[in-house]
């Protein structure tokens, strides 16, 4: 747990540095920070300053086609999106990491489609000059690579998830990930989210929900969910959140360190 307030505290510092030091305002205006951007260093974050644009996006925007190239990398600050195939959602990313990080391993074409889940904010950046970074900045091609490794280790948690956890848990989890990515105790997700993401119909994931409701973790109305006892959903919520979490911390520190 130590460690995520070290990074907390690391990101803070960062984003109050910006300002003072007058950077664009693209870098400076925003609030909760993308890890991977608070591990930069001073040459990379200069370069980054003058090529990241901010970008709003609305739910169900297409990021991402299937089968395309990767013309733009995403920095998510508050929005979460997720890769799909067909209609199952393989994984999905927010502020804990990035859009496009397949570029560090020379793959260019997406394998699935990805769209916003969560409004928000990100910050996007042109592949080639990512790429062009990449190779300028082995630090930052570490970083990046040390994310590729938190992805896979989160997609094979995810699984081994799916057999094991019951619904309910699995959908503390999920809430708790989303609210670790808004930044915000309320925020839009809907049952049709759930279901991409945990693999079943609509219709199962409504009970367990209305259980966390009832026993006042959460409120949720009109797709609109507002965590009531964060606390209460970390002990409804099965291991792998804590699991992953850790796997995250981990590499994310050993790579800014
Ligand atoms: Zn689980």
């Amino acid at each position: 747990m130590w460690r995520h307030y070290v990074l907390l505290a690391l990101q803070r510092f960062f984003h109050r540095r910006q300002c003072w030091m007058g950077e664009t305002a693209q870098m400076a205006d925003y609030s909760p920070t993308n890890t991977i951007l608070a591990t930069l260093d001073n040459d990379d974050r200069r370069v980054f300053a003058t090529e990241l644009e901010v970008n709003t996006l609305a739910p169900h925007t297409e990021m991402y086609v299937t089968n395309g190239t990767i013309e733009q990398v995403y920095f998510p600050l508050s929005l979460v999106a997720s890769t799909m195939i067909g209609t199952a959602a393989l994984a999905s990313i927010g502020n804990e990491g990035m859009l496009g990080f397949e570029l560090v391993l020379g793959i260019e074409q997406t394998v699935g489609r990805t769209v916003v889940q969560v409004a928000g904010r990100a910050l996007r950046m042109n592949a080639r000059r990512f790429c062009a970074q990449l190779e300028q900045s082995p630090r930052l091609a570490r970083v990046v690579r040390s994310y590729v490794g938190v992805v896979i280790r989160r997609l094979l948690i995810s699984g081994a998830c799916h057999r094991t956890h019951n619904i309910e848990q699995r959908c503390a989890r999920l809430l708790l990930q989303m609210h670790d990515r808004v930044g915000n105790d309320s925020f839009t997700l809907t049952q049709q989210f759930f279901g991409e993401m945990m693999g079943v119909r609509r219709a199962t994931v409504n009970p367990a929900l209305v259980d966390l409701k009832t026993r006042g973790l959460i409120d949720y109305t009109r797709g609109r969910i507002t965590i009531r006892d964060r606390t209460g959903l970390g002990s409804a919520a099965c291991d792998c959140y804590r699991t992953m979490r850790l796997a995250s911390e981990r590499l994310t520190e050993a790579a800014g360190s």
